[in-house]
């Protein structure tokens, strides 16, 4: 989860910058600011931009970064990999049979657990390996800096979390559990696309082997 807005990495290019700088200050001069005012309006501007910014990083339900910014995300972090040969193991995860949660305990409740999901993978994952909601009940982790062998000890860790959450929903005790695909980049590996089809792959792989199990994909 983004918790600081300090702790987002904009890059917007230094000429788009500048533009919205001369924008702003021709915003200030039209609407004939106080001089006194000015700092204040800069501020509030900054803010808003900011915080518009933020949302539209962020998935509202769990407050996990949303797939747009996973989109950006994983375009850099692959590009770094390709060019600098850094580790980088992508993994997908997906609640099992989570359409019956919702049968059975109601839609709510569903989402009641989506956030703890959510918070267990945070409180699992290092701050440095974005958790990413991909959509409904799938989620994507980057494990920067990570190879296969070092992503099995936290994603184990994670599976055998979920497994044991504590989820207690109007009085009801409720178990869930995760499958989960995961697969190193390696030069063989020449787009984004190829990595993320070959970890969902590995996640296919993994729900059809009887869910609640990593599997881990190692065709190149
Ligand atoms: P599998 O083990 O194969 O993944 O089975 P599944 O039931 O989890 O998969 P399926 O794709 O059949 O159903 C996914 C369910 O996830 C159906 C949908 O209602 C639920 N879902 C998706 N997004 C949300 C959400 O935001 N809130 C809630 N409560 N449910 C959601
Ligand atoms: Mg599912
Ligand atoms: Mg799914």
């Amino acid at each position: 989860m983004v918790e600081n807005l300090e702790d987002l990495e904009f890059s917007i290019p230094e000429n788009v910058l500048d533009e919205i700088q001369a924008n702003i200050q021709d915003i200030i001069r039209n609407f004939d600011v106080p001089e006194e005012n000015k700092i204040e309006v800069l501020k509030q501007i900054n803010y808003v931009y900011t915080r518009t910014k933020y949302l539209s990083m962020t998935d509202e339900l769990t407050g996990l970064a949303n797939r747009r910014y996973f989109e950006s995300s994983f375009e850099k972090e692959f590009l770094r990999t390709q060019r600098y040969k850094n580790n980088l193991t992508l993994v997908m995860f997906d609640i099992d049979r989570f359409k019956a949660v919702n049968d059975t305990y109601g839609h709510q409740c569903g989402d009641f657990i989506l956030k703890q999901v959510a918070n267990a993978a945070l409180q699992t994952f290092r701050k440095t390996d974005t958790v990413f909601r991909y959509g409904g009940e799938e989620f994507v982790v980057i494990l920067t800096e990570t190879d296969i062998n070092q992503a099995k000890i936290p994603l184990e860790r994670f599976r055998k979390t979920i497994e044991t959450l504590y989820l207690n929903y109007n009085n009801q005790n409720i178990h869930i559990t995760v499958s989960i695909g995961a697969c190193q980049h390696n030069s063989e590996i020449k787009t984004k696309e190829d990595l993320l089809k070959l970890t969902d792959e590995a996640l296919y792989k993994a729900k059809n082997a009887g869910r609640n199990q990593t599997v881990f994909n190692t065709c190149q």
